[in-house]
């Protein structure tokens, strides 16, 4: 206790202050250029940087380094090498070299790789980013890397994400100096995830099949209670919660993340950590350290963090709000609204690229945030709907209104109005209207992507916002690329007026958990894509191929290679589901209801055999509906037992996808029905797993 919070904030990253403190000068100057330009690093500097961070590491207790890097799994993968170099006479140095920082040679061939890396093939390379800093974690110095494969394709959710940053500064840039806004030299895109994720006890947790193996519950009734009482958003945190929430601030803190908020979250046992923003790549990692932290420090206290998105039926299901902008080396954030007119124009060409951007690669949106998991969450009345939107406020709605309308906004009277930069003189900050159903949103100064799940990686749905958003700033720039500056006005004026008009049919502000938008967004065209199976086919549709390779995000091959990974695992994942829900029912459940029933019947002939005139009716009317609903759940599993080997059985994945969810997911909802039906009929004591109230309410 007592700590200094200061002191220990960072304590465990390689950081500004450690690498000014162990580095030469003109070896600091070079990393630093790298870092903040993008610049290429030479080895000699790197074996300087080496030298430097393994002594630093050692000092703070370290035995190892690992090249850390996020593969296509969605969680990150390492492999510990010790700093150890025996030096004969059985005697040993401790050593790191510029090399071993740079690259590394993990065998590649186990993790996913939608067939890109053939496995006589098996390296794979890991290279230093030098951009998000190196960190300690359990005694092992972890340096941040991305994976590919040995002839160059990216096999991870680094290498995209850092083409996709370097992609939009260059076009956001070039946009600005067209603009005549020259001191700009960088552009980067900063992100803030908000977390959210359920805390249960770990022993209910271990008794139970499914959250074991699928991270949710394929059964069990509602409690009496749930959230309706809306008692638990913001509540008090219980003492084991705030044990928990205290020692992972502190953990989060000596790795440098700024975690700052935390609070209990609508549903019973949900709770939610927001951090500050930072540079988007540096917040991917960061979020990706947070989710493994919360994990391991839920142990530590008996808990199990769950971080699926729909660990229980009936109440919310948990999110990841993706806070996304835009901010320059010269310290403005361009999503902020200007005070002079020039600043606006600024803002409104960047506010309508986005706006644009996401019209236009709506279905890539969707598909950033596509899984088996999220699946049950969007859609379903407590997140945002599947079909993207974007909600702008009622005040920023008007200013666009009237920048179409050719009017000024601050009057009634319909005046000709010269150009877009004049009519936000006083803008504020939209903040009555804050629109909780909205997939995209602005918020002020930057915009909230929700429709991302607890679990994913925010990696993805920034690759996809970024590069779309760099070919939006790419054809603005285009148009304005030969126009005179006296005319500049004007030629923004038309551009504005031409997008707005374009795609506005993408800003919804009213209640998008309505029926109404559903048939609106259809009048209007846009995508519904309401399953993952219905949202990944557009992912290798030209239009998206285009944009990618356009770019340098992805070559076609990485884009078909990430479809195949992607559906692969929707489809793994429905049939872990599908055969543990299986196991449940035919190793759990059925036998339960007939050592029940044989109890019950027991009960009743013991009675009959005291004198004929007991009743027994309570015990026969329960046997009769147990034993008619112990067949039917049979028969239902029988048929699902089926059904999982016909989906084995399929070769074309995208054809599994649609089985596995028109055929085992259905198939496994009315299981559940039948068995969560029975449920309240079976004691505690006879019931195989823990009940929801129990996992919901025992903290
Ligand atoms: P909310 O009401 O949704 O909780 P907050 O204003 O508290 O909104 O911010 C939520 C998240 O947005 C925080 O993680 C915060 O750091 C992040 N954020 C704020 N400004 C920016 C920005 N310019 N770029 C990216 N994220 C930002
Ligand atoms: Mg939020």
């Amino acid at each position: 206790m007592n700590k200094n919070i200061p002191e220990l904030y960072g304590s465990l990253v390689f950081n500004d202050k450690v690498m000014k403190n162990k580095l030469p000068k003109d070896v600091y100057q070079a990393l630093k250029k790298t870092i903040e330009n993008g610049t290429h690093l030479e080895l000699d500097i790197a074996n300087a940087v080496a030298v430097a961070m393994k002594e630093w590491a050692v000092e703070q207790g370290a035995t190892h380094f690992t090249h850390w890097f996020q593969p296509m799994t969605g969680i990150t993968a390492e492999k510990h090498d010790s700093f150890i170099s025996p030096v004969g006479n059985g005697e040993i140095n401790m050593d790191f070299s510029g090399k071993e920082l740079v690259k590394g040679e993990p065998d590649a061939s186990s993790f996913p790789s939608g067939g890109l890396r053939a496995t006589f093939e098996a390296r794979g390379y890991t290279a230093w980013d030098p951009t998000s800093p190196a960190f300690i974690k359990d005694g092992t110095l972890c340096i941040p890397t991305a994976f590919c494969s040995y002839s160059g394709e990216a096999l991870d959710k680094k290498t995209p994400l850092l083409r996709s940053m370097e992609t939009l500064n260059k076009e956001a840039v070039r946009l600005l100096h067209i603009l005549g806004n020259k001191e700009v030299s960088r552009v980067i895109t900063t992100v803030g995830s908000e977390q959210e994720y359920f805390l249960i006890d770990k022993e209910l947790y271990k008794k139970r099949r499914d959250l074991l193996f699928c991270g949710r519950t394929l059964l069990g009734a509602p409690a009496p209670k749930g959230q309706e009482m809306d008692d638990h958003y913001f509540g008090t945190l219980k003492p084991r919660i705030s044990a928990f929430m205290k020692e992972l601030d502190e953990e989060l803190w000596k790795l440098g993340i700024p975690a700052k908020t935390k609070h209990n979250e609508v549903a019973p046992a949900q709770h939610e950590l927001a951090p500050v923003f930072e540079t988007t790549n540096v917040a991917v990692d960061h979020n990706q350290i947070t989710m493994e932290l919360m994990k391991k420090i839920a142990e530590r206290h008996g808990l199990i963090c769950l971080l699926h998105e729909k660990p229980f039926t009936g109440i919310n299901g948990s999110g990841k709000h993706n806070n996304w902008s835009l901010q320059t080396d010269t310290g403005v954030n361009l999503l902020e609204p200007g005070k002079t007119p020039s600043e606006n124009i600024q803002f409104l060409l960047f506010l309508t690229a986005v706006m644009k951007a996401v019209d236009d690669y709506a279905d890539l949106m969707r598909i950033s945030v596509a899984s088996a998991s999220n699946d049950h969450r969007l859609g379903a009345n407590e997140a945002p709907p599947a079909i993207v939107s974007i909600f702008l406020g009622s005040d920023l709605e008007k200013v666009l209104d009237s920048i179409e309308g050719d009017r000024r906004c601050d009057r009634t009277e319909q005046i000709p109005m010269e150009t877009g930069a004049k009519v936000i003189p006083h803008f504020m900050k939209d903040t009555t209207d804050r629109n909780r159903t909205s997939p995209f949103a602005f918020t002020g100064n930057k915009f909230e992507f929700r429709m991302l799940g607890s679990s994913f990686s925010v990696s993805g749905p920034n690759v996809i916002l970024n590069t779309a958003v760099a070919e939006t700033l790419s054809q603005f720039s285009d148009r304005l690329l030969n126009v005179a500056p006296e005319d500049m006005e004007q030629a923004v004026h038309n551009l504005l007026k031409d997008t707005i008009h374009n795609h506005k049919r993408i800003i919804f502000n009213g209640n998008g958990y309505s029926e109404e938008w559903i048939k609106e967004a259809k009048r209007r065209g846009l995508y519904n894509l309401v399953s993952t199976k219905d949202a990944l086919p557009y992912f290798i549709h030209e239009k998206n191929i285009q944009l990618f390779t356009k770019h340098g995000i992805f070559t076609k091959e990485e884009i078909y290679s990430r479809y195949e990974i992607l559906l692969e695992s929707y489809c793994k994942v429905i049939i872990i589901e599908a055969k543990t829900l299986e196991e449940m029912v035919r190793k759990d459940f059925l036998p339960a209801v007939t050592t029940y029933v044989s109890e019950l019947s027991k009960e009743a002939l013991q009675k009959k055999s005291l004198s004929s005139s007991i009743s027994t009716a309570y015990e026969e009317a329960l046997l009769t509906l147990l034993s008619n609903s112990v067949d039917t759940i049979y028969d239902n599993i029988l048929s699902l037992h089926k059904n999982i080997k016909e989906a084995e059985d399929i070769s074309d994945t995208q054809k599994q996808s649609v089985f596995c969810h028109d055929v085992l997911l259905a198939k496994m909802e009315e299981i559940r029905n039948l068995v969560d039906e029975m449920e309240p009929n079976i004691p505690d004591r006879i019931l195989p797993y823990p009940t929801y109230e129990k996992l919901l309410f025992s903290i």
